[in-house]
């Protein structure tokens, strides 16, 4: 458990970023699938992740309890707006967690959280920040996610 830094009840870890890594995913590919095989390939233990490109369709979640996500599918070719998350450890095993949001050719915009399903439509680049020192995850009761040590 982290320390308490704010009446609100933040919880904090502080350290450096050790290294930058910026790569593609080809057309055609799983976006949440690559992500996670570029973390495990490269041994990321603790990231942030931010990523712009396009998708040819798209699954995206939205959460409703108990760790479940009610999926929402969009049909492509959508533009990704934007693609943030986090690189953790989960159960010994590196793990990204990301939200997307997606805009169609009026510019609306939907998104959620990144689910299998998401296809790599012109591009998608990505780029990680890599931390020091990892960061890990434990299952939480009351959410049933598995919600960051800190
Ligand atoms: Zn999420």
């Amino acid at each position: 458990m982290g320390e308490i830094v704010a009446d609100y009840g933040g919880t904090m870890k502080s350290g450096r970023v050790s290294s930058v890594i910026v790569e593609r995913l080809q057309s055609g590919h799983d976006i949440l699938e690559g992500l996670n095989e570029l973390v495990r390939r490269r041994h990321v233990t603790a990231a942030d992740l931010s990523a712009i490109g396009a998708v040819s369709n798209a699954v995206v979640g939205y959460f409703i309890g108990q760790g479940r996500y009610s999926p929402i599918t969009l049909d492509g070719p959508l533009e990704i707006v934007s693609c943030m998350g986090n690189v953790s450890l989960k159960e010994n095993q590196p793990f990204v967690h990301a939200h997307i949001s997606l805009s169609n050719a009026e510019g609306s915009v939907y998104g959620g959280h990144l689910l299998p399903g998401c296809t790599v439509g012109a591009t998608f680049e990505a780029t990680l920040h890599v931390h020091e020192e990892k960061l890990t995850r434990t299952l939480d009761p009351n959410t049933g996610l598995f919600l960051l040590d800190i």
